[in-house]
């Protein structure tokens, strides 16, 4: 199967992400602040591509990957294991969860997890079925989810995780229910982060489109490795 079998970042044949989208990805270019909200890379080109096919493509291979470029981030902003009790992440609604099969913050928390050496536990559930950040507009995306947290999170320094920061309202409301639960500290990180996310407050984001995975089997021009 050609799906398979390409690069979720360029699409040419090959393994789940070729050497060069992984040394693109290992080093995007210089990342804006996001706020509080740690990301490992700006959410445009090839990181958006790699992003999107985690997300809707089924591809869950690139945990791993994705994972490993939030826990390099974390260590260059001098976050240490050592800092933190417990990884968690935002959950995406439980039909989302299963239109998709996996949750990709869970996912990559694990994975997250797993590289620093920390447990990893549900602290959160999200309280109702709001509809997904990507796709509506900003006034709607600001409000986020309502999420309340386990009482597990009591005295924890807990990093909690979510894939794709647009406005960051919906790690802000995790972090928010964390504390609420008595978590003593809370860092919040993300694989990605849209440039509207980084750029002010003042301009309206573009809209992130769905890339329904019929869709790639659009083979890309070539490029040089
Ligand atoms: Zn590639």
């Amino acid at each position: 199967m050609i799906f398979d079998s390409s690069c979720a970042g360029c699409h040419r044949p090959g393994p789940v992400l070729c050497r060069t989208c992984r040394f693109v990805l290992a080093a995007p270019p210089a990342m804006p602040s996001s706020g509080d909200v740690i990301a490992a890379v700006p959410f445009v080109g090839r990181s958006r591509e790699v992003l999107l096919n985690f997300k809707y493509g089924n591809r869950r291979q690139l945990g791993h990957h994705l994972a490993g470029l939030v826990v390099n981030r974390l260590l260059a902003e001098g976050i240490r294991p050592a800092d933190v009790d417990v990884v968690t992440w935002a959950p995406t609604s439980a039909a989302r969860r299963h239109r998709r099969g996996f949750d990709q913050a869970e996912l990559v928390a694990r994975r997250v997890a797993l590289q620093l050496g920390v447990p990893c536990r549900r602290l959160l559930r999200r309280e109702g079925s709001a509809p997904p950040q990507t796709g509506l507009d900003r006034a709607t995306r600001l409000h986020g989810p309502v999420f309340t947290a386990s009482p597990a999170a009591h005295g924890r320094r807990v990093l909690v995780i979510d894939d794709v920061v647009t406005t960051g309202s919906t790690l802000r409301s995790a972090a928010h229910a964390l504390r609420l639960a008595g978590a003593v500290d809370v860092v919040k990180a993300a694989v990605a982060t849209t440039p509207a996310a980084v750029a002010g407050r003042r301009r309206e984001p573009a809209r992130t489109r769905r890339r329904p995975a019929a869709t790639h089997t659009v083979v890309h021009g070539p490029r040089a490795a």
